[in-house]
């Protein structure tokens, strides 16, 4: 069973290890690799879409079709979290400024949508994952400016949707792979296995 972590930019070391923590925890058989060519996605039964800088990162892609691989991996049943600049990536709308996106979670997300004044911050969030309530570290985040109906909300800050999914999609516009609690990582792996991708 293999998982990929995106590994063109960003914070994919700290996403791999959460994974394989995950996996151990969990007594998964998980194989994580890092990805950085489209050649990378065959055999992946989940992508992870690390933070960081998602202009850099599109711009990144531009060396290979990521966007057409990516269409196909996830129309073909693959799952992706998407976190951070990950999740500015996934979903179907991007301001401040427009950019080009994925659209597989069909939510209008705001780039550095807290403001210069909170930059960034940790807090506690309630979450829809066993376990109690998750620390969250949102750096320079993205904040969800409108989801559709078909979007689930599975963790909230403030009344605000933080973590979200839709489909084999999921989206956080916080950091878990850096807090130590990879209780995401492991829910993640539990939807790819669910979704008969465990080979
Ligand atoms: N502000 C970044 C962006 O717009 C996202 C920040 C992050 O991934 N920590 O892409």
């Amino acid at each position: 069973m293999k998982i990929g972590v995106l590994a063109l930019q960003g914070d994919f070391a700290a996403h791999a290890a959460a994974l394989q923590q995950a996996a151990w925890g969990n007594s998964m058989p998980v194989e994580v690799v890092e990805v950085r060519r489209t050649a990378g996605l065959a055999g992946l039964g989940g992508l992870v879409l690390p933070g960081g800088e998602s202009t850099t990162l599109l711009n990144l892609m531009e060396d290979e079709p990521w966007f057409d691989r990516l269409r196909e991996f996830h129309r073909s049943g693959g799952a992706i979290l998407g976190t951070c600049a990950g999740a500015i990536l996934l979903s179907r709308e991007v301001t401040n400024p427009d950019q080009p996106s994925l659209g597989f979670i069909d939510a209008t997300i705001e780039r550095n949508g807290f403001g210069r004044q909170v930059d960034s911050f940790e807090t506690e969030l309630r979450v829809d994952i066993p376990g109690g309530k998750m620390t969250a570290v949102f750096i320079r985040a993205p904040r969800f400016r409108r989801l559709s109906g078909e979007v689930e909300v599975l963790g909230s800050w403030q009344g605000e949707p933080v973590l979200v999914r839709e489909g084999n999609a999921i989206a956080c516009t916080f950091h878990p792979e850096l807090t130590g609690d990879v209780r995401l990582h492991a829910f993640f792996l539990g939807v790819v296995q669910d979704n008969g991708r465990w080979r």
